[in-house]
């Protein structure tokens, strides 16, 4: 039902309109509002906080059939995803009955802030500070690149508030859009995912109350690994989508592009790059499918599994997106087609959540500790 429904909105509603989304560098305000209005934001939160108490395959699958029409609204949706799961992890109850149900509404978006200038694949450098007040904590510092900025209402915010401590030192804080000192910077002009917006968000002296802390003072780190943990099959999903609506225009381009008087799909060269990339796309499905299905079991660690899936998947999307722009040829290169907007979308999905040459290290320590053969 979920994956129906996704496909319906991105078939009949995002199609239409991504190329001048993509152009304009627009937030899809208007194919929010269909997404909210056909539940979908209601997928990823339990039921007594208003939501239908889906899991991590249940979002997936809305990512991937999002994605394969235009990652960058997917990527908006995801991002409210991304700033309500250490809410749902480690909120009390009354921050949860507070915010959860305005978020399955879809008539609040929210996001996570950790990136800063100095902080991006090394997070334990962050320099932004949430100083204890009475009241609650003044944050000061500035996050860059973050998705949903400024069209967001509630925010995920990570702050040190023990500098000394470093990264255990971290602590997270729910922060809403119109909390004084809480300003936005630049909006950030992007190669790819143009739909989505990405800003800096600025806090000065910003004050906010001690019971907007989400989990205890110095859980800041911990929480953010499960989150990203968690977050990363669906980047995975976000590459599969994108690299399934790539093969998808590629076999239909070759099947109408004529040469030496035969379709193009006639020729055994490009029959076997189709097949690659057909092939390519179906493993990293599953395995995004496999690690969401693990997660939603309640297993406890699945750090490994989920950076794999991340990996392999927006690895294939840029693989096959390349090769479904070969199929094109020099029609593909041009505007007129979407390849060249799949692929300038796909290669974000190697960059966050954690680059992929950080997620293999992460891999192989995990391989490193590993005694003896996994069960
Ligand atoms: C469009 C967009 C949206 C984003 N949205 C968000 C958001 O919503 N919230 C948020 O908090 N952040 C967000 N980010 C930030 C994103 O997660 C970071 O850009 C990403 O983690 C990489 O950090 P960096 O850009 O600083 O690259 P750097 O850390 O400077 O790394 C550059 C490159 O160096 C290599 N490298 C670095 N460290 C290692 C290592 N230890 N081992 C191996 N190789 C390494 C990698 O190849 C890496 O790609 C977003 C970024 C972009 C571009």
């Amino acid at each position: 039902m979920v994956k129906g429904l996704a496909r319906k909105i991105a078939e009949e509603r995002i199609l239409p309109v991504r190329a001048e989304l993509d152009e304009r560098e627009e937030f899809p305000w208007d194919i929010i509002k269909d997404l909210a209005d056909a539940d979908m934001f209601r997928i990823f939160i339990p039921e007594e906080y208003e939501g239908l108490g889906g899991g991590s395959l249940e979002l997936c699958l809305a990512m991937e059939e999002l994605s394969r029409i235009c990652s960058g609204v997917a990527v908006s949706y995801a991002a409210s995803a991304l700033g309500v799961f250490p809410l749902l992890e480690y909120g009390t109850d009354e921050q949860k009955r507070k915010y959860l149900p305005q978020l399955a509404g879809g008539k609040r978006l929210a996001a996570f802030a950790l990136t800063e200038t100095t902080a991006g694949s090394d997070a334990s450098a962050i320099k932004t500070t949430a100083q204890r007040e009475k009241g609650g904590y003044l944050i000061n510092g500035t996050k860059q690149f973050i998705t949903n900025g400024g069209d967001a209402e509630i925010y995920t915010v990570i702050a040190l508030t023990a500098k000394e401590k470093g990264p255990r030192g971290a602590s997270a804080f729910l922060v809403e859009k119109d909390t004084p000192g809480f300003s936005f910077g630049k909006k950030e002009k992007k190669m790819g995912i143009r739909a989505s917006s990405t800003r800096e968000l600025v806090f000065r002296n910003c004050l906010v109350p001690e019971e907007n802390m989400i989990g205890r003072e110095g859980m800041g780190f911990i929480l953010t690994m499960r989150l990203l943990d968690r977050s990363r099959p669906g980047v995975g999903a976000q590459a599969v989508g994108l690299a399934q609506g790539a093969l998808e225009a590629a076999v239909d381009y070759a099947r109408k592009r004529i040469q030496f008087g035969h379709p193009i799909i006639s020729i055994q060269a490009v029959q076997h790059m189709l097949a690659d990339m057909a092939t390519q796309v179906e493993a990293a499905r599953l395995l995004v499918y496999a690690v969401a299905r693990t997660i939603d079991s309640g297993a406890k660690n699945f750090t490994e599994e989920a950076a794999m899936a991340k990996v392999l998947a927006s690895d294939t999307a840029m693989k096959v997106t390349t090769d479904a722009m070969q199929i094109f040829g020099g029609a593909g290169y041009m505007r007129d087609y979407p390849i060249e907007k799949m692929m300038r979308d796909a290669k974000i999905t190697q960059i966050y959540e954690g680059a992929n040459q950080v997620l293999r290290t992460a891999i192989a320590l995990e391989l490193r500790k590993r005694k003896g053969m996994r069960e």
